[in-house]
């Protein structure tokens, strides 16, 4: 028996007879790690709950985004069809988790002068561009924006309204969680706690400060309002992911994603809207993963503490190192920021890179099964345990005890897993030589010259030199190569 089976009591080696394998996954609702079993055999239904498209995604979100990448790449390998939705929010909410603050599209909008769609529209592609540049494949999911559900949010503010969850009052209509049992069971958030935790109720007439809004009813000057059984208005924030959920993936999904931040409010409000509609279990498996911190704050926009990818292309980052730095921590384990340590995971996938380069050529990219491998597998498979999954991967390629073939079906493995691009290493990061300042051309070309005639303390001096102007040497297949050095 391995170690990873001692631990935690099942055989190492996953069951993969044409059906999926064994995944183990921490779900909020128990607090605790249980064995995935999906509604439907072999089909996993899965949400995230997405960007409010009035700004750039900064890293922090980003983290959440390969957090969830990581789960469906993870099942996808156990052998099931994974479907994928993300939702779009381009209506304004408001700022807050409650039912204040200001409207985040109108925010936006007046930033750029510009109209709430064109906003929406702008920060949906970047969006996207970033988590594709982050190998997130936008192709294997749906990005359904809440302006294109308005219907369906009505239909089930409706519902919840006849049903005897909702009542009016003269700014809109709000979910009664007195009616709900068991509100706030996920994350063990109580009704009572609310209620002392509560600021001064800023919506009169709210009967609690736990009821939140389903239907708001316009304000003079809301740019985005359409009409409704209530008049004309918006809808509440949390009303969007329960209906686009019921509409694209059905009244009880298997996984619901999000960051730590939205468990006790949005998370709650979504179970309490959908358990209160349908009668039934919503979401089998809710995952949440930590916060990214920045000098041991959140990361957040209204702190002002934020970093976006294209910072961290700016600084010559390719954007997997980034990826490769979020993997280097587990998903529920806060994980904080700094350009230094952004720059180790960037020298460390630098050097996976070459090491798989070297063992493509060595095993001529023949893969062959191993107990390794299999362990790599079932690492995964216990709660995406990506730290340790990293490690192993280290290990057993700085190893003399398994062949190039068993490296090269290892390396297969991790790429499908953690998507950080082993197979094909990008090249193009180094700059080709009319590129480069030609100071640096004039020192690579002594370096050459000095390493042909076996100087190599000369050569030695010569890539000190490059390196202590900022680029770094590394000799590939085809010669060298100068990148520029990442800080
Ligand atoms: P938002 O646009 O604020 O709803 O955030 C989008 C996603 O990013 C949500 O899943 C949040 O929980 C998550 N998120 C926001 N800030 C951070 C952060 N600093 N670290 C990790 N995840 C975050
Ligand atoms: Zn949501």
């Amino acid at each position: 028996m391995g170690w990873l089976a001692r631990i935690i009591g099942r055989p190492a080696k996953p069951v993969e007879h044409g059906r999926a394998a064994q995944v183990f996954l921490t779900n909020t609702l128990s607090g605790t790690k249980e064995l995935f079993i999906p509604l439907k055999p072999g089909i996993v239904t899965m949400y995230s709950c997405g960007p409010t498209v009035y700004s750039r995604a900064h890293i922090g979100n980003l983290r959440a985004y390969v957090f969830s990448d990581t789960i469906a790449r993870t099942l996808a390998m156990a052998g099931y069809r994974v479907r994928r939705v993300i939702n779009i929010t381009d209506v304004g909410h408001l700022v807050g988790d409650g039912d204040e603050g200001v409207d985040k599209m109108a925010v936006g909008a007046s930033r750029e002068q510009t109209t709430p769609e064109a906003i929406a529209e702008r920060y949906t592609k970047l969006f996207i561009d970033d988590i594709g540049e982050l190998h997130v494949d936008p192709s294997d999911i749906l990005f359904p924006h809440a302006t294109e559900y308005i219907k369906e949010q009505i239909a089930l503010a409706k519902t919840l309204e006849e049903k005897g969850f909702a009542y009016r009052l003269s700014d809109g209509l709000y979910f009664d969680t007195e009616k709900f049992p068991g509100y706030g069971k996920l994350g063990g958030v109580s009704r009572a706690h609310l209620e002392a935790g509560a600021r001064v109720e800023v919506v009169a007439g709210k009967r609690h400060p736990a009821d939140f809004v389903l239907w708001r009813a316009a304000k003079p000057n809301d740019l985005q309002q359409w009409d409704s059984p209530w008049g004309r208005g918006n809808p509440g924030w949390h009303i969007e992911c329960s209906a686009m959920i019921r509409s694209l993936l059905g009244q009880e999904i298997d996984i619901h994603t999000g960051g730590e931040d939205h468990i006790s409010v949005h998370h709650n409000n979504e179970i309490a809207q959908s358990e209160a509609a349908s009668g039934r279990q919503f979401v089998r498996y809710w995952m949440h993963s930590a916060f990214l911190t920045m000098g041991g704050e959140k990361a957040s926009k209204s702190l002002g503490n934020v970093v976006y990818l294209s910072d961290v292309v700016d600084k010559g980052f390719h954007p997997l190192a980034l990826r490769y730095f979020f993997l280097q921590a587990h998903y529920r384990t806060p994980l904080s920021f700094s350009w230094d340590a952004l720059a180790a995971a960037g020298s460390a996938l630098d050097r996976l890179w070459k090491l798989s380069l070297e063992i493509a050529e060595e095993s001529r990219s023949i893969s062959e099964p191993s107990e390794v491998r299999d362990n790599f597998l079932a690492t995964m498979r216990d709660d995406l345990a990506t730290p340790q999954a990293l490690a192993a991967l280290w290990d057993a390629l700085r190893s003399e005890e398994y062949t190039p073939e068993e490296k090269w079906g290892l390396i297969e493995t991790a790429d499908a897993h953690l998507g950080l691009s082993l197979l094909t290493p990008p090249k193009s990061d180094g700059l080709t030589l009319e590129e480069m300042p030609s100071e640096m051309q004039d020192m690579l070309a002594r370096r050459e010259a000095a390493r042909n005639s076996k100087d190599f303390a000369e050569a030695d001096r010569l890539r000190t030199a490059i390196e202590e102007r900022g680029y770094r040497v590394d000799d590939g297949p085809e010669g060298p190569v100068l990148t520029r050095k990442t800080l």
